[in-house]
């Protein structure tokens, strides 16, 4: 019984949120310590690994033919494990660099629908890069404990957590989720939607990584007090040549209306399948909504009007599942009672 706060003093632990577009490290003792986009360019070649995170993204729609830019995790699901595996033992080891006097536990936050041989390839690959123990934990519950939600206790609370790859949302009673959904629709789904707007109303072809600028810059789920526009740069598709087009905030709202409206549905299908007690405990304490996806403009307004509740966004959106796994840390009983091992 002693030995654990004892080990835990001199081993530093790590909390993982393998997220579709970010993975988060958080030390114990340090904090976080890692934040990467959850992307890989390989060699087409030789499957060789060229960059991992940042300097993976830079590349993205930049690179040469035979280099590839690769979301290993799409959708909220490992597409490819073996890349996965690579991809968080790089990471790992990153986050790890200073000489450990333990090896460390490390607790994995996974989507909530992945699959046995996905699970095993998130265990194997902390194993790999020399944990002692590793646990796997939903990420709606640890969703919920990083927003601040009284998850241990008998009541009620609803957390949405729109990603890159995924919205998940969950009813979460006594530490467990006691409804969950996972669709997969959240940021990526919304780029796309840019992109293919940018190419049908504008002629422009535009990449990913400029989709996103434009939905963060003026990309909104409900009408704005002051309209906004933006300058967008890619590629003429009739004249095969750089050009700009000036965008308006109320275009591009309209372009991401069937995504917003699908998270939307999503929430109110939730709303009727969460049994009346706890329903009642959301009515009176609202939904929190977290991840990058809750930070489009307006979307809190637009969920608001729509299902007649209270509605807020956490503090820190795209932290808050790491910091929700690293509490995992320090609470054993909970980690526990969490593990989806
Ligand atoms: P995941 O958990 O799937 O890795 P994150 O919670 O890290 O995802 O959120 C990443 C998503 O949030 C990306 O699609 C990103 O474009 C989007 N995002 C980040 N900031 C904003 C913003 N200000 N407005 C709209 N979307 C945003
Ligand atoms: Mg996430």
């Amino acid at each position: 019984m002693t030995a654990r706060p004892l080990f835990s003093l001199f081993s530093s632990d790590l909390a993982i949120d393998l997220g579709t577009a970010n993975t988060l490290i958080y030390v114990s003792g340090r904090g976080i310590v890692l934040d990467e986009p959850s992307i890989v360019a390989i060699n087409r070649n030789n499957g060789e690994i060229q960059a991992v995170g940042r300097e993976a993204k830079e590349i993205l729609g930049r690179a040469p033919g035979d280099i590839a830019a690769v979301k290993p995790i799409k959708d909220g699901v490992i597409s490819d494990f073996k890349l996965t595996e690579r991809m968080l033992s790089h990471f790992i080891q990153t986050a790890h660099k200073r000489k450990m006097m333990v090896r460390p536990r490390v607790v994995i936050s996974v989507p909530s629908e992945i699959t046995p041989v996905e699970k095993r390839a998130a265990w194997e690959s902390a194993r790999r890069a020399k944990a002692s123990e590793v646990h796997l934990v939903e990420q709606a519950v640890v969703a919920a404990l990083g927003v601040g939600l009284p998850i241990t206790e008998p009541q009620g609370s609803m957390v949405v957590d729109i990603g890159g790859g995924t919205t998940d949302i969950a009813v979460i009673s006594l530490s467990g989720a006691v409804y969950s959904r996972s669709v997969r629709v959240a940021g990526n789904a919304m780029d796309d939607a840019i992109i293919e707007h940018m190419k049908r109303k504008h002629n422009l072809l535009i990449g990913e990584r400029t989709a996103e600028q434009v939905k963060m810059g003026i990309g909104s789920a409900y009408p704005l007090a002051n309209p906004i526009n933006m300058d967008v740069k890619g590629r003429d598709l009739i004249r095969g040549i750089p050009s700009t087009v000036t965008v308006q905030d109320g275009e591009i709202r309209e372009c991401l209306a069937e995504c917003v409206a699908t998270i939307v549905n999503a929430i109110r299908l939730a709303l009727e399948r969460t049994p009346p007690e706890l329903s009642a405990d959301i009515s009176d304490r609202g939904i929190v909504m977290t991840g990058g996806g809750s930070l489009l403009k307006n979307l809190d307004t637009r969920v608001r009007t729509e299902t007649g509740l209270p509605v807020s966004i956490a503090d820190e959106p795209l932290t808050s599942v790491v910091m929700g796994t690293a509490k995992m840390l320090d609470d054993f009983k909970l980690l526990r009672r969490a593990s989806i091992n």
